[in-house]
């Protein structure tokens, strides 16, 4: 019997370590360079922002297998050579596989959380890390809320500890069910509090809802195809959505400013998706000029994952809001 955190940190840790997990999903800067591109540049100007302060960490988490950097990268060493000058390159990656994959293309030192990052000014990016990290889920039952646990298989319930995570009071009128994803919280607040010791300001790219609690979202990817999350724990990804009304609020708390989230269709499409997307397209022949301008669709448009996946920002106190962010 596994307390549901407990359960897909094991699974997550088990899949990221045995499996790539591009044959299963793809994600934004899998699917156009301009995406890492845009963040760059977003990075470029935030830290101009904060007074171009030199040296400046810049630290990706989950950098997956470091697409997103090497874009972004490539832009900034193109716009802002001294921005690329400043810039110290730390990755918080988990998975020694990734790691090793990263490696291949990245000059970076890497952590396993930002609690070993060194002391100093800093610009960060996150794209679909949040949702990777482990959620506690609890059900309403009537009489008072019950803790969800996994055993074979199969969903157990227990009433939660008295303190601590548990729930207290009603249930939300929305959902029967409350996720809580601790880690998430722990990284907003952790990264808060740096914010406020050194200039800074952190760009969180994820999936789920602007205001409300997510509800029940624990996904399963297996096969690249929707699997029971359950079974088999190590040959899915599981993921759930994040929670961004807490993040901030997480965030704030502990003293950063929060700006956002925006719909990341309004994030990209103001920082120049489109316009970067139709100068690369016209260099190239035009399946390829086609291709890239489909890709920049996906990302942007509401139906697909333009609204969807939000951007949202932490900057230290009294920092301006960050471009796109407005
Ligand atoms: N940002 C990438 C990858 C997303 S997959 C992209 O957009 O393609 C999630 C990433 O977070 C992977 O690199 C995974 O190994 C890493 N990760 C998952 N849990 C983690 C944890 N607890 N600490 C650090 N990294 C973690």
């Amino acid at each position: 019997m596994e307390r549901l955190d407990r359960f897909m940190a094991r699974a997550n840790t088990a899949y990221y370590a045995t499996h790539d997990p591009y044959r299963d999903f793809t994600t934004s800067p899998e699917i156009s360079q301009v995406f890492g591109e845009i963040l760059g540049l977003w990075a470029a100007v935030t830290w101009r922002e904060l007074g171009a302060p030199s040296p400046v960490l810049l630290v990706e988490a989950g950098p997956g297998r470091g697409t997103l950097m090497a874009d972004a990268l490539r832009a900034i060493a193109r716009v802002a050579p001294d921005f690329h000058a400043a810039l110290r390159l730390h990755l918080i990656e988990t998975s020694p596989r990734l790691r090793a994959l990263q490696a291949e293309r990245l000059d970076a030192t890497w952590h396993d959380t930002l609690d070993t990052l060194p002391d100093a000014p800093l610009l960060l990016l996150a794209n679909e890390f949040l949702d990777a990290l482990p959620i506690r889920q609890f059900v309403w039952r009537g009489e008072g809320w019950m803790e969800r646990y996994v055993a074979n298989g199969h969903w157990h319930e227990f009433p939660p500890p008295r303190c601590g995570g548990g729930r207290e009071g009603a249930p939300p009128s929305a959902h029967q069910l409350h996720e809580v994803c601790e880690p998430a919280l722990a990284f907003a607040r952790t990264l808060a509090a740096r914010l406020t010791q050194h200039p800074g300001a952190a760009l969180i790219i994820d999936y789920g809802p602007e205001h409300s609690a997510p509800g029940d979202s624990l996904q399963a990817i297996r096969d690249g195809k929707p699997a029971d999350p359950l079974s088999d724990p190590g040959s899915a990804d599981l993921t759930a959505h994040v929670d961004f009304a807490a993040i901030g609020a997480a965030a704030g708390e502990a003293g950063a400013r929060v700006h956002g989230p925006v719909p990341q269709g309004v994030f990209l499409t103001r920082l120049g998706l489109f316009q970067r997307t139709d100068r690369l397209a016209q260099a190239q022949p035009p399946a390829k000029a086609l291709a890239l301008i489909e890709a920049a669709r996906r990302l942007a448009e509401p139906d697909r994952m333009g609204r969807l996946f939000k951007a949202l920002a932490l900057t230290s106190p009294g920092c301006p809001t960050p471009p796109g962010l407005e």
